[in-house]
């Protein structure tokens, strides 16, 4: 038999109700802050994610899906939206609408993984974007719009992780600094590690490599190095955030996996799982580097697999469970067979959940199906029920019956 290929996974009818739940959730309070849907391709040209990206991270060196379509065109399945967005933003002159810009998204994304738990070759993520805007404010309106996203599901022990990872003027006497403290043990790092100190030595800092985990500890930390209007940026966002009740704690150790990210970084980190849910942070060079102008941005990602698995796992408030018939329509006979699907048709149109009788069931085996979905009513109609032009519904959960009209206002009024 010919399976799924690794680290992907099939979600069921039965429940996706824990997808639509959370996206139509997610969906209601992103449109509450003025986002709207932006829809990119599934693949881009590879040169986007390797300049958007950046080549130094973990994502472009070692976990894309890259190919050579028949034109000979050197293609990648996204890794993730923001890149996409990005170049849709600059291709489309969007840059020219009343800004900022504020997009949403919620698309799969291809990594070539070591598949373990949350970590999938195939996920999804649900983002945010806004482009247009250097203030902090663009930052706090973003982060509190997150910590509300999460707060909604009621998942305990998820906290707001806060870091500054200044611009690339606070940047450069810090990298001299780390190099400093690495160079002393660069042989080391894991090779990868070892291609970054040169280029990009702050990514080494995002290895997840225990070796270099571990030589990384007492690493000096960039908060110290900032700038002045990076300093004040973030004094600002933590005021802010402090204002409107929002906990986080400073955790200098984030750098985030992409390399467009100035300023702001931060994450929302399930403390039981010990994994990100939802990470994101300003990144003011990338529409520059895609070929735009340079302009202010932030955004941030959220693992909807991984929030789904800490949702279920913790969230013992709820009570969302898989949509059940709010009637079941039995027959016996063709005229009442014609009469069942009738009032189903009207019923359905009125918005009702009714199941009829698909596959010539015997009356029992068909009473034991509705039973088996859960239907909350069965109705049943025979030749007595045609004549009298009257039925009876069973409350299936209480036993009880009411007798009904066959009409369909009649039928509503009872369920
Ligand atoms: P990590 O450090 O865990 O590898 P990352 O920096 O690669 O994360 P981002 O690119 O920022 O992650 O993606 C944002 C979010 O998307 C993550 O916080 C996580 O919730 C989710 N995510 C990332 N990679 C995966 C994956 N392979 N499987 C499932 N969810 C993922
Ligand atoms: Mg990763």
């Amino acid at each position: 038999m010919i399976q799924k290929p690794k680290g992907t996974k099939d979600i069921l009818p039965n429940e996706t109700y824990k997808w639509e739940y959370v996206e139509e959730n997610t969906k209601e309070i992103l449109k509450n802050y003025g986002f709207g849907e932006i829809r990119v391709p599934v693949f881009e040209q590879t040169e986007l994610f390797e300049r958007g990206v950046g080549d130094t991270t973990d994502v472009v060196q070692k976990e894309m899906y890259t190919f050579l379509d028949k034109g000979e065109r050197s293609i990648t399945l996204r890794p993730e939206g923001t890149a996409g967005v990005v170049r849709a933003y600059i291709e489309n002159g969007m840059a020219s609408m009343p800004s900022p810009i504020k997009m949403w998204y919620m698309m799969p994304m291809y990594r070539y993984e070591n598949v373990q738990k949350g970590r999938y070759r195939e996920f999804r993520q649900i983002g945010a974007e806004i482009l247009g805007t250097n203030s902090y404010e663009a930052d706090v309106e973003l982060i509190v719009m997150a910590d509300q996203i999460i707060k909604k599901f009621h998942v305990p022990e998820v906290s707001l992780n806060l870091n500054s990872i200044g611009c690339p003027t606070c940047r450069k006497q810090y990298t001299e600094v780390l190099k400093g403290f690495i160079g002393n043990n660069l042989a080391q790092y894991c090779s990868t590690c070892q291609t970054r100190f040169e280029k990009n030595p702050m990514r080494i800092l995002d290895c997840k490599e225990k070796k270099c985990k571990e030589l990384n500890q007492g690493a000096p930390i960039i908060l110290d190095y900032l700038c002045e209007e990076c300093k004040t940026h973030f004094e600002n966002v933590k005021k802010a955030l402090e204002q409107l009740d929002i906990n986080y704690v400073i955790d200098p150790n984030i750098v985030r996996g992409l390399d467009y990210y100035t300023k702001t970084v931060f994450e929302f980190v399930s403390e039981k799982e010990g994994y990100t849910v939802l990470a994101g942070g300003r990144y003011d060079g990338l529409v520059e580097e895609l070929g735009g102008q340079k302009t202010g941005a932030i955004g941030f990602a959220m693992g909807e697999d991984r929030l789904i698995d800490i949702f279920e796992k913790y969230n013992t408030s709820s009570t969302i469970t898989a949509r059940t018939p709010d009637l079941y329509i039995a027959s016996m006979g063709e005229i009442a067979s014609k009469k069942a699907q009738i009032l189903a048709l009207e019923l359905r149109k009125s918005g009702i959940y009714v199941e009829t009788d698909i596959c010539e069931r015997s009356m029992k085996a068909n009473l034991k199906y509705a039973d088996k979905i859960k239907s909350k009513y069965v109705c049943v109609i025979g030749e007595d029920e045609i004549n009298t032009g009257k039925a009876k519904l069973k409350n299936m959960a209480t036993g009880e019956e009411q007798e009904t009209e066959l009409k369909t206002d009649a039928i509503i009024e009872i369920l």
